[in-house]
């Protein structure tokens, strides 16, 4: 295509990449017209680095079988090579050893920091606050991109309902209005200007995954098409929108077809109606996992319906290096599906600057100037400030005075430098987190007595199966019990393990693993003045506390930076504003809960008083321990003014609404505005409530701000029955407040 005809296929690549100006496109194909099938299909695999990759040539098994497919341009990705002096190893066999040279792409899942460590997604998503998660992803982005790497595994943008799926940790929550804005946040964070410190974005699991059924992971999925596509895709469109490079699809199966092999997905949806121009990989080994299903006979015909589905890349099944060359000349693949997939993952290596510089990322003095710098830990601390939520705070136990008091930190997980990390924090090493206990003994103006009282977990937690996570040893309940009553303020620190959520990890029960809640009860006992301080990867379920603990801080899992931001929060140098991305229900038997639920034929009010024909349960109330948008602070808020500047609006028209609200305490604070919808009546069953806009806002101690939205059609369209997002004429409420179950409400209507 570029007129060029150098002797050489070496002699060619050459020249295709020095052709400066010339478009990607144009690049693309002029270097894809120079490969053999092999060569195409090598592009398409992706493996795992799991060995010793500058120690001597493997000889056998599968690391000798890589090893080989290297050499012949076999493999166009790796997984899981970290570090400068490994990348450049393998890339110099890529660049130096192929016929063609094509520079590998070297994927991680560098999820929420790299070496140092961010809050776990879903704390993140309780700071409401873009600006500083797309920080966190910028730091992740550019330790690991120093390291070598090009390419992360992340966002993840799974609208998550089920608190007992382990892998809520990875993502923002419950509202698809919530993910797509963070996830937007994350993809413009990691991907920055593609340059030397950024990495490509890759959304995951597309899609449905997080409705794996009683949030067992992996499990089927059972989604109506009315909520895959407006609950489940929209976060996915809005990334997709803001450029992320690439996609990951997923092992759950939808109304039959696994995500893997689903050409709807894949072809319709994503490449085709939202345009997405990058490539999908698949998730790890999924091609594989289409014959567990039962929709492949063997991974010869997942090849096939994988590739024909849409699935550009394969991870670490080897079902396209091993057989799609084969079934393009049965003729059951076009050639032309695997030229398409081809220029799609080759033009991301031409955007990120391989051809360019295939060792962009190869820096080793950069690597060792980047990692763990000063400005990254002061990063990962400011964001950890802002993801924790004030969940109660009743006696004015919090915050705890700097001098003068006597108080008992009590909990294993108060002096444990690991949980802190959280699941997926692959490069980080155990033991690298300041301990609660650390960031409390930088105030020195208190006496501060620690007792254990008991372990969370027993020994080292396996990735799938932990089978002795919970521990049963009460022998240091004494100890804790006699350190609280001696005390003016007990600090409990309680909750999960690191590795008790994350993928694999899903939980049927989710109060406080092992004896952790008797020695709460133990301790109140003793002393019920109680601040809890919760450490945990996903909404857990306390009625005994929430209903007796004067004072609960879920802190989630913060990263490197914990200790110091709880204790800030803790002693007031930092007035909390996080507000729960998830519903925090009162029992199990509620999962799944969440606030934007369709409402039901019956009449009646919430709760079983006030009618009995209301959909509900008889041992429990419908309503959850804490909201979806709750989240308390030092300072008090009042809403109130609730205006909008016209109750009715037509097509190209807009509502403004705002309101007043007043910080009614002597402390500075912010506090997120939240802006709820109520569509009455559609085409198809709508929601009670849907969030369309928050804003985080500062507002000075005494002061009033009034905060304003706009509403438009934007604002009240869904996914009709027509199979198109459109605004149907209709009647609405308008929601504004500080959570989910705000009572401050107006109406609207809207014609054509
Ligand atoms: C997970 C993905 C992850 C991949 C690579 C899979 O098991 O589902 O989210 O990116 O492994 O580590």
């Amino acid at each position: 295509a570029l007129g060029i005809s150098c002797s050489t296929a070496k002699q060619n690549i050459a020249a295709v990449k020095n052709t400066g100006k010339l478009s990607i496109d144009r690049k693309v194909d002029s270097l894809l017209s120079l490969m053999t099938l092999e060569e195409k299909v090598g592009q398409m695999n992706q493996y795992n680095g799991f060995w010793d990759v500058t120690g001597p040539v493997p000889k056998e098994g599968q690391a000798a079988k890589k090893y080989e497919h290297l050499k012949k341009g076999w493999v166009g990705s790796m997984l899981n090579v970290k570090g400068v002096k490994d990348v450049k190893a393998l890339q110099k066999m890529a660049v130096e050893e192929t016929r063609l040279g094509i520079p590998l792409i070297f994927g991680f899942d560098v999820i929420h920091g790299y070496k140092t460590i961010s809050p776990i997604p879903l704390a993140e998503a309780a700071s409401w606050d873009m600006e500083a998660i797309q920080r966190s992803a910028e730091i992740a982005a550019a330790e690991a991109a120093a390291s070598g790497l090009n390419w992360t595994f992340a966002p993840m943008v799974d609208v998550s309902r089920d608190a007992r799926w382990g892998r809520v940790m990875e993502g923002a929550g419950e509202d698809p209005y919530l993910n797509s804005v963070i996830g937007v946040a994350r993809v413009k964070g990691f991907q920055g200007d593609l340059g030397e410190l950024s990495l490509a974005a890759c959304v995951k699991h597309f899609a449905g995954y997080a409705f794996a059924e009683s949030g067992k992971d992996y499990n089927t999925v059972e989604v109506s098409h009315n909520t895959l596509h407006n609950i489940i895709l929209p976060p996915f469109k809005a990334t997709a929108e803001a450029g992320a490079l690439t996609f990951m699809n997923s092992f759950n199966d939808l109304d039959g077809i696994p995500a893997t092999g689903n050409a709807y997905l894949q072809r319709e949806i994503l490449k085709k109606d939202w345009d997405f121009k990058g490539f999908i990989v698949s998730d790890w080994g999924s091609l594989g996992e289409m014959v567990g299903h039962g929709y492949s006979k063997n991974l010869k015909q997942a090849t096939e319906q994988a590739a024909n589905a849409g699935s550009d890349m394969d991870m670490e099944s080897s079902g396209y290096v091993e057989y799609l060359a084969a079934l393009v000349r049965e003729g059951k693949v076009s050639e032309d599906k695997i030229d398409d997939s081809v220029r799609r993952i080759l033009r991301v290596k031409f955007q990120l600057g391989l051809f360019d510089n295939p060792y962009k990322y190869c820096d080793e003095a950069r690597e060792k100037q980047t990692i763990g710098k000063q400005e990254f830990q002061d990063g990962v601390l400011d964001m950890a400030k802002k993801s924790i939520v004030l969940l109660k705070n009743e006696k004015n136990l919090l915050p705890l005075k700097k001098q003068g008091q006597k108080i008992a930190v009590i909990g294993a997980l108060a002096d444990d430098k690991t949980s802190p990390l959280g699941s997926w924090r692959i490069a980080a090493d155990d033991n690298t987190a300041i301990s609660v206990l650390e960031g409390m003994r930088k105030y020195t103006g208190n006496q501060l007595v620690y007792a254990k009282g008991a372990d969370v977990a027993l020994g080292t937690p396996k990735f799938i199966v932990e089978t002795k996570i919970n521990t049963t040893d009460k022998s240091g309940f004494n100890e804790a019990v006699n350190a609280a009553k001696a005390a003016d303020v007990v600090v409990m620190v309680l909750g999960e393990h690191g590795l008790q959520s994350g993928e694999g990890r899903s939980r049927t029960q989710l109060g406080l693993p092992g004896v952790q809640q008797e020695l709460l009860e133990a301790v109140y006992k003793a002393n019920p003045n109680i601040v809890l301080v919760l450490t945990n990867g996903r909404p857990l379920v306390l009625p005994w506390a929430a209903e007796n603990v004067p004072s609960i801080v879920e802190a989630w899992q913060l990263g490197t930076q914990s200790g110091n931001a709880i204790a800030q929060v803790l002693y007031g140098d930092y007035n909390p504003s996080g507000k729960l991305p998830m519903t925090f229900p009162r029992n199990v038997g509620q999962v799944p809960i969440y606030y934007n639920h369709k409402s039901t034929g019956r009449p009646g009010g919430d709760t079983p008083t006030e009618s009995v024909f209301w959909a509900h349960y008889i041992d429990s109330e419908n309503s959850p321990q804490y909201p979806f948008g709750h989240g308390l602070s030092y300072s008090k808020f009042e809403y109130s003014n609730l205006k909008l500047s016209s109750n009715a609006f037509a097509s190209n028209g807009k509502i403004t609404v705002s309101v007043d609200v007043k910080n009614n305490s002597t402390v500075d604070g912010k506090e997120v505005v939240q802006l709820y919808i109520r569509d009455l009546f559609g085409s198809v069953t709508r929601p009670v409530k849907e969030l369309k806009g928050f804003e985080l806002t500062e507002i000075k101690a005494g002061q009033v701000k009034t905060v304003t939205f706009t509403i438009d059609e934007k604002t009240i369209e869904f996914y009709t029955v027509n199979d198109k997002w459109e605004a149907e004429p209709g009647d609405f409420k308008v929601f504004v407040g500080g959570s989910s179950d705000t009572e401050l409400e107006r109406s609207f209507s809207y014609s054509k």
